[in-house]
């Protein structure tokens, strides 16, 4: 914390919409050695036509704020941006993030952040902390988990880096302007599974948080995402075994029931809503055609846009796993996991995210567009009903706010494409704007108010 304190800016500082992109962007990351760098520039330049374009004057009221955070950020972009390649270049699974867990921490430490590494109960999660008052806590979360076979196809490595970023950018502020809060980074593990971020809420990581943000790298920008709610059941069907061609009629076929719960949760479909999912396999249908399965092992995931839906499919679910039961004879035990819900996008947060992904030369799709595009499920979900906040996504493919059809995540052209220099553009990009986001929470009390506000009545 440095003792030199600047005092707080009070706006407006309207200037023009080039100027800005000047001011703001001509200091940017030369930490690429390459041309494409100067090209994202003039592209960035380009797509603000005019300042009617944007209502510049409101949006950067708190300029030398905004300026704080840019400087802050670009300063360690070319560290950012090594980071960012060795965790791509070395991909870890959920809960085997060692590396990753180090790698970040030892860097934060560096960088002044008080670090709780392993911390709630994981080996690989960690908590940093800034500031010196715990009047107003902004969370931020990375996440740094890959996928088997195909590495970081989901852009973890980014969103890691999207973490420190704004994190960074929020402790200049926090400390230029000697402001009476603090930011948290959230080092979350296994995301791709069981969701680190379950096991730390439940652990109290989140307690005395005022809002929890976090950025996702992607094939569109969406302020929006519209991720769906899930739980998985686990299927146990217990009969007993006979001689297959000698004495069948002394079975009773637990394969049978499987089979019963699959086709029926196939006919459940047809009168299920198309944005609801439920999707399952057989993992032990038994071990030997001659015999009668005295036992079977099936898995099924349900999903829905909210988690009220989920549950009552899950009801829906559990009828048919009894009524097979009840068919064949058989005993029935089944386990729900842990559910992830779905993002309560909390609104002020996402309009004023919004605004500074605007004044940075992007346009959005309508929100009803943005919240039609279906996507996967995160646990990020689980933290936005807990505590207000949000999980943009932002294009790593294009800086126009246009979707790109021609890969998505989870592929291998997608993990190449977190790991190319546009990428860690846009990654820095989303993380300013993600870090005045936080900014505003903590100087503009009337907003943080709305925030809240607006997660009671979401609830
Ligand atoms: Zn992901
Ligand atoms: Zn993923």
């Amino acid at each position: 914390m440095s003792s030199e304190k600047s005092p707080l800016p009070q706006g407006p500082h309207a200037s023009g919409c080039l100027d800005i992109f000047k001011r703001i962007f001509s200091s940017s990351s030369k930490s690429d050695n390459v041309a494409s760098h100067e090209r994202v520039l003039e592209t960035m330049s380009q797509l603000c036509v005019s300042d009617s374009d944007v209502k510049l004057s409101a949006l950067w009221e708190q300029d030398d704020l905004a300026k704080s955070v840019h400087e802050a950020i670009e300063k360690v972009s070319a560290e950012l941006r090594d980071i960012g390649l060795k965790l791509h270049a070395d991909p870890e699974l959920s809960y085997q993030e060692f590396h990753a867990h180090a790698l970040l921490t030892d860097y934060l430490e560096g960088k002044g952040f008080q670090v709780q590494r392993k911390a709630y109960t994981l080996d690989t999660a960690f908590v940093a902390r800034a500031g010196n008052s715990d009047k107003v806590t902004i969370g931020i979360c990375s996440e740094y988990d890959a996928l088997p076979g195909i590495g970081h196809a989901c852009g973890h490595n980014l969103i890691a880096i999207s973490g420190v970023a704004t994190a960074i950018g929020l402790k200049a502020v926090i400390e230029k302007y000697g402001l009476e809060a603090e930011v948290k980074l959230f080092g979350t593990p296994a995301e791709e599974t069981t969701g680190g971020k379950i096991v730390m809420l439940k652990h109290g990581a989140f307690d005395g948080v005022d809002v929890c943000m976090m950025l996702h790298g992607a094939n569109a920008d969406v302020v929006y995402p519209a991720f769906l709610a899930l739980d998985t059941v686990t299927v146990e069907f217990f009969g007993k075994a006979s001689h297959a061609s000698a004495s069948p009629w002394e079975g009773i076929n637990a394969l049978d029931a499987a089979v019963l719960t699959y086709t029926n949760i196939g006919l459940m479909r047809q009168q299920m809503h198309p944005s609801q999912r439920v999707h399952g396999i057989i993992k032990d249908g038994g071990k030997a055609a001659n015999i009668i399965p005295d036992y079977t092992l099936s898995t099924y995931t349900v999903r829905a846009p909210k988690y009220t839906e989920v549950e009552v499919l899950k009801k829906k679910v559990e009828r048919i796993l009894k009524g097979a039961a009840a068919a064949t004879g058989c005993r029935v035990e089944f386990e729900w996991g842990v559910p992830y819900k779905d993002i309560l996008t909390n609104d002020p947060l996402a309009k004023k995210f919004e605004s500074y992904m605007n004044a940075q030369g992007l346009k959005y799709a309508s929100k009803q567009e943005q919240l039609s595009k279906l996507s996967g499920s995160t646990d990020m979900g689980n933290l936005t009903y807990a505590l207000p906040g949000i999980h943009p996504m932002f294009n790593i493919l294009n800086l126009h706010g246009e979707d790109d059809k021609s890969m998505g995540l989870h592929t291998t052209a997608f993990a190449h494409a977190a790991a190319q220099s546009l990428g860690h553009v846009t990654t820095l990009r989303a993380a300013k704007s993600l870090a005045m986001t936080g900014v505003e929470c903590i100087v503009d009390k009337e907003f943080l108010k709305s925030v809240k506000q607006e997660f009671n009545d979401q609830k």
